[in-house]
């Protein structure tokens, strides 16, 4: 596919957006990104779109499994910055700290390795996709339990629909993404 310099980063990106009816359950247009994975020249860009939008460098990025590990890695890269996982239960090895919350569909449990956050530390939080913003908060609650603050988040997409936005807005500014659907 040859990329006019004129398309937008968000068309080039809605380009690559697969929209999955009924994934993983009825209902629910699943977001798939893999199909972004493939461009590294876009995988770059909302890289660097994301970190363009941040007022100060952040002193680490949190990033949420699994699909935030991709451009989240990129982010914690081009700052610098170390990267923290945050995994579903049972993932990491060492001792955790749990949180439980409700998402879009079903409810799940994340886990941060205990005492990786440096105390005060500016915690970025990513993940691939903002919906209905259970996922994020329970990342920034788990980033503040382990004695962080909350620096901004950052996301590939949001779906606006299901105003995740307004849940995470009492943590901090920024909340970014490269699209809004
Ligand atoms: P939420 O906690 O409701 O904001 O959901 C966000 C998390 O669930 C992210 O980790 C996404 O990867 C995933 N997710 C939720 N809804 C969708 C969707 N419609 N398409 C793709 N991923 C989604």
């Amino acid at each position: 596919m040859s990329i006019s310099t004129h398309t937008s980063l968000a068309e080039r990106l809605n380009a690559c957006i697969r929209n999955v009816p009924d994934f993983p359950q009825p209902g629910i247009l699943f977001k798939d990104i893999t199909p972004v994975f493939l461009d590294w020249q876009l995988c770059n860009d909302i890289t660097d779109e994301l970190i363009s939008r941040l007022k100060t460098k952040p002193d680490a990025v949190c990033v949420v499994e699994s699909r935030g590990f991709f451009i989240g890695m990129m982010l914690a890269h081009k700052m610098q910055i170390p990267l923290v996982p945050v995994r579903k239960k049972g993932k990491l090895p060492s001792e955790t700290r749990a949180y439980t919350y409700t998402l879009e569909y079903g409810s799940a449990t994340l886990e941060i390795h205990k005492g990786v956050i440096k105390k005060d530390w500016n915690v970025l939080i990513h993940d691939d996709v903002l919906a209905t913003g259970g996922t994020a908060i329970a990342a920034a609650e788990l980033v503040k339990a382990e004695g962080g603050k909350i620096a901004g988040f950052a996301f590939i997409v949001e779906l606006a629909f299901l105003s995740g936005k307004e849940k995470i807005a009492s943590y901090t500014a920024p909340i970014e993404s490269v699209i809004s659907y």
